[in-house]
C-alpha cells in the first residue's frame, strides 16, 4: 500500500515538473519550492489541486522601459550595421527552412554558427544579438503554426523592416551606468533616463531600434517581483465599466466620456499637409528624402502623443479604481467586418486595454473581459429588460421603467454590473 502511495505521489510531482518547466529553476524562491515540494510529496494532491497554487505564485514580472539614446557616428554606423546583420542572417535562416521543408517536409533546425563561418563579417556584431534573430525567426514560426492564417514568416527587406536588434545580459556585460548605456561592441552610448528604475529590478535584455526620424532608442527589459495579489476582496472593491463607442474613445460607468484629444486633430491636419507636399516631391530625389524624413517626424508625434494621453488616461484609472470591466472586443474582426477601419485601430483602443490590463496587475488589482456577446447596449441597467432591436442610431436608451440614459454609459453600467458578478463568482 504504501509503496502504491508513494509511486502516486512521485508520479503526480513528475507531472508538475513536466507542466511546469520552470519549477526547477524555480529554486531561488525558497518558499515557494518547499510549499510545492511539500504538496505534492505529503499531501499526495492531485495535479489539478496543485495547479491554481503554482500560478497563483506568479512569475517574477517583466517590464521594459525605453530610453532615447545617443549614439556617436561611429557607433551608429556599427548599429546599422548590426540591423544590416540581423536581417541578413534572419533571411538566410528563413531562406534555408524553406527549401529544407519543401525538400524533406521537415523543419530544419538552423543556429548562427554555420552561416557566421560562411561570412565572416558576421562576426564583427554582437553575437547575441544574431542568436536572438534566430530565436525571432523560431518565435514567427510556432506563431505561424498556431495560427495559420497570419501568414508564413517573411523576408525582411531593407527599406520597410523596422530597425532593431535585441541583445541580452550575460555576465553584466550590459550596463547602465552615470549616463552611459554600455552596449557589447558598441561601447558606452549616451542615454537619457528620464525616469529612474526601481531599487531590485534586474535588467535581462536591451533592444536598440532607430524610428524612421533617425532618432534611436534603447528599451530595457526588467525583471522583478510582482507585488501581492489583492484580488480576494472583491466585496468592497470599486469596479468601473467601460464601453467602447464608435465615436470617441471610450465611455465609463460614471458618465464620464472621453474622446480623442484636440491636439491629435490638429496634428493630423498636418500630417496630411506634410504628405500631400510629399506626393508633389520627385520620388528619389533630395526634397523627397527631406519631406519623407517630415511626414516620419509627424507620424512619430501623433505616436508620441496618443501613447502619452493613454498612459496618463490608464494611469488615473489603475489608482482610482480596484477593478475594471471591459468589453472583450476582437477589434481587428471588427474593423474588418464593420469597415470603420481607421477610427477603431486609430484611436488605440487596443493600446489602451494593454496599458491598463498591465497597470492594473502591478498594482494587484482586475482587468475582467465582459463576454462579447453579452448584451451590454441592450439591457436596461435600471431594471433589466432586454430589448429584441437596438438600432445604432439610437442614441439615447429608453425602456418602459423609465429610465432615459445615454447609450453608452448604459451599456458601461451594464458591463460594470457584470464585471462585478464575474468578479465575485
Ligand atoms: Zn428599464
Amino acid at each position: 500500500m504504501s509503496r502504491f502511495i508513494h509511486a502516486y505521489k512521485s508520479a503526480n510531482s513528475r507531472l508538475s515538473k513536466k507542466e511546469y518547466p520552470e519549477i526547477r529553476c524555480k529554486l531561488w524562491k525558497e518558499a515557494f519550492w518547499s510549499q510545492s515540494f511539500c504538496l505534492i510529496t505529503a499531501g499526495g494532491a492531485l495535479i489539478e489541486g496543485t495547479k491554481p497554487y503554482i500560478e497563483s505564485q506568479g512569475d517574477p514580472m517583466n517590464k521594459a522601459l525605453k530610453f532615447r539614446i545617443y549614439p556617436t557616428d561611429e557607433q551608429a554606423n556599427l548599429i546599422h550595421k548590426t540591423f544590416g546583420c540581423c536581417r541578413f542572417l534572419y533571411n538566410q535562416m528563413l531562406a534555408d527552412k524553406n527549401r529544407a521543408y519543401e525538400e524533406t517536409q521537415k523543419m530544419l533546425k538552423v543556429t548562427p554558427a554555420p552561416y557566421k563561418k560562411k561570412y565572416p563579417w558576421l562576426k564583427e556584431v554582437d553575437s547575441l544579438a544574431l542568436s536572438n534573430t534566430q530565436l525571432h525567426l523560431e518565435a514567427a514560426y510556432r506563431k505561424f503554426f498556431r495560427e495559420p492564417k497570419i501568414g508564413f514568416p517573411k523576408f525582411k527587406a531593407k527599406h520597410t523592416a523596422r530597425k532593431s536588434y535585441t541583445t541580452n545580459v550575460v555576465n553584466g556585460n550590459i550596463r547602465l551606468e552615470e549616463g552611459r548605456l554600455r552596449l557589447p561592441k558598441v561601447g558606452k552610448v549616451k542615454i537619457r533616463v528620464h525616469r529612474t528604475v526601481p531599487d531590485g529590478w534586474k535588467l535581462k535584455s536591451v533592444t536598440i531600434s532607430e524610428e524612421p526620424t533617425g532618432k534611436f532608442y534603447a528599451s530595457l527589459l526588467f525583471a522583478y517581483e510582482a507585488c501581492e495579489n489583492q484580488t480576494d476582496h472583491v466585496q468592497n472593491e470599486k469596479v468601473l465599466g467601460i464601453d467602447y463607442a464608435m465615436n470617441g474613445m471610450a465611455v465609463f460607468s460614471t458618465g464620464e466620456k472621453c474622446a480623442n484629444p484636440g491636439y491629435y486633430r490638429k496634428a493630423q491636419q498636418r500630417l496630411a499637409r506634410e504628405q500631400m507636399r510629399l506626393s508633389h516631391c520627385k520620388k528619389g530625389g533630395r526634397n523627397y528624402q527631406k519631406q519623407k524624413r517630415k511626414v516620419a517626424r509627424r507620424h512619430e508625434k501623433i505616436r508620441n502623443q496618443r501613447r502619452d494621453y493613454l498612459h496618463k488616461l490608464s494611469h488615473s484609472i489603475a489608482e482610482s479604481y480596484d477593478a475594471v470591466a471591459v468589453e472583450d472586443l476582437d477589434m481587428k474582426a471588427m474593423s474588418r467586418c464593420l469597415n470603420f477601419g481607421k477610427s477603431v485601430m486609430d484611436n488605440g483602443y487596443g493600446m489602451f486595454l494593454e496599458m491598463l490590463s498591465y497597470k492594473l496587475e502591478e498594482r494587484g488589482k482586475r482587468l475582467v473581459k465582459v463576454d462579447r456577446f453579452y448584451p451590454s447596449s441592450k439591457k436596461c441597467s435600471q431594471c433589466g429588460e432586454v430589448k429584441k432591436e437596438l438600432a445604432l442610431s439610437e442614441r439615447t436608451y429608453h425602456c418602459s421603467c423609465g429610465n432615459h440614459m445615454d447609450r453608452d454609459v448604459n451599456a458601461a453600467i451594464n458591463i460594470r454590473e457584470e464585471g462585478k458578478r464575474i468578479l465575485c463568482a
